[in-house]
């Protein structure tokens, strides 16, 4: 395609499509780039540039763009059944998935519930909750409990579990407040403080909580490991622990929403196996589809699930999306699950983020790099930018500067980040440190 065709794109595309959590006016400076296709790790633009997809297209491609694994379970899928309703039917896709989802927890978790979108799965466990508090004739639990920084999603009730001060600030008026707590991250740590005792400082901050409200809470959410929103706030597994001991004790739900951590991004498959806690809910998306169609899901606990079973329709769980277990979506998951298995995903990661990590290690050693951190497949490092007028206009240069060198990478305010598929080769992971060194120091060199 030429270029008269690309630019012709971006304009269609400007007058016509509102694009996500952006101010539109800021693409009058920062380019919008209009993707004809994708192969492996690669995302190729109208002009025929390339761009290494090092965030994963927002952390849902695990096996690349065009997986020739996946896209041929989904073509068979497309012959035999592209959607039936999930309410008193059934198909293959949906049950194979949920049983091996459950395997995947020794089956604690021994349900699944399907929906679309992240959002959706943080808003089902919120509802599940209170729900199964209430069938259990505990009416008064009706308060949730979130960490500092966390997010959980845009939607109304996700928002209301969501702390991000631009958002607490733009829709604050909406949302029902919940109790937000201390964060666990380990950049917090006070002289000589190590990552587990800033765990259990804020442990102990949740259990000052408990002690006083847990007759109203019904539970407590976490991204289990690393905050990835808020930018890359990592904590010590013991934060897992404490807080699952806390929950058991004071009696309160436990919600982990893996949606980002989960599908081996923290080096397990499930976040929660870290710390060889289970939650009572569990919320997966993003990467479950393999970043190929909209799944999200919550796994319940067998004891959540028989709260609600009974003759009473209004003691039965009371939500519903159109697209509730896509068979096409589920069926990209399946895909997914099984370039796990055949792959040896997880082993296989481990050594190639030794080499990001030996690769990014002059980076980590800049003068201006702060906090550099990794867990399993996320890497972050927080970038020093005194000048307030640079700090705020760090991402956006950063990402612009990036796409002069074929990456794509958007940090999180002065959080760089990469967040890469699993299919990385040698050449690619060398080359990804070595020109994401070159982006930053160029950014930085801008600034005097
Ligand atoms: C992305 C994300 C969500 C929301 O998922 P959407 O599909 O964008 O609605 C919720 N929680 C976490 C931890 C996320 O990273």
């Amino acid at each position: 395609m030429d270029s008269s065709k690309q630019t012709d794109w971006v304009a269609r595309s400007l007058k016509s499509v509102w694009h996500p959590c952006t101010q539109m006016q800021h693409h009058e400076t920062v380019p919008l780039i209009p993707v004809s296709h994708g192969r492996g790790a690669w995302l190729y633009d109208s002009d025929g540039k390339r761009y290494l997809d090092a965030i994963s297209s927002w952390w849902v491609n695990l096996f690349g763009h065009a997986n020739p694994r996946i896209n041929a379970a989904l073509k068979d899928q497309l012959d035999r059944l592209e959607h039936a309703m999930l309410a008193g039917f059934t198909h293959e896709p949906v049950i194979t998935l949920s049983e091996q989802l459950a395997a995947r927890t020794g089956h604690v978790l021994g349900h699944c519930f399907y929906a679309s979108d992240g959002a959706s799965a943080v808003e089902i466990a919120l509802k599940m909750s209170f729900h199964a508090w209430r069938n259990s004739g505990q009416t008064g639990k009706q308060e949730f409990v979130c960490l500092k920084g966390s997010y959980h999603g845009e939607t109304i009730g996700a928002l209301a579990v969501t702390d991000v001060q631009l958002f607490r600030d733009a829709y604050g008026p909406l949302l029902q407040r919940s109790h937000v707590v201390a964060s666990p991250d380990a950049r917090a740590a006070k002289d000589g403080e190590s990552p587990a005792e800033v765990a259990r400082r804020a442990a102990k901050d949740l259990e000052t909580l408990l002690q006083e409200r847990a007759a109203h809470i019904a539970a407590v959410i976490i991204e289990p490991l690393v905050q990835c929103a808020t930018g890359m706030a990592m904590h010590d597994p013991v934060y897992l622990t404490e807080v699952r001991a806390l929950c058991d004790r004071y009696q309160v739900h436990l919600i982990a929403d893996e949606i980002a951590v989960g599908c081996g991004r923290t080096g397990t498959f499930f976040a929660c196996e870290q710390a060889d806690i289970w939650p009572d809910f569990l919320c997966l998306s993003k990467g479950i589809s393999g970043g190929y169609l909209p799944l999200s899901l919550v796994m319940t606990r067998d004891a959540i699930y028989d709260a609600f079973y009974h003759e009473d329709v209004t003691r039965g769980f009371l939500h519903s999306h159109s697209y509730t277990g896509n068979p096409l979506a589920c069926r990209a998951a399946l895909a997914t699950l099984a370039i796990f298995e055949e792959d040896d995903v997880i082993n296989r990661n481990r050594i190639s983020a030794e080499r990001l990590t030996a690769a990014l290690a002059p980076l980590a050693a800049h003068p201006r790099v702060q906090h550099f951190r990794r867990r399993g497949m996320i890497w972050a490092f927080d970038a020093i930018v005194d000048d307030p007028v640079q700090a705020a206009t760090f991402s956006r240069r950063f990402f612009t500067t990036a796409l002069e060198q074929e990456l794509l990478l958007r940090p999180i305010g002065r959080t760089v980040y990469l967040m890469p598929p699993y299919v990385l080769d040698d050449e690619e992971i060398d080359g990804l440190a070595r020109r994401t060194q070159a982006v930053f120091e160029q950014v930085i060199g801008d600034r005097s």
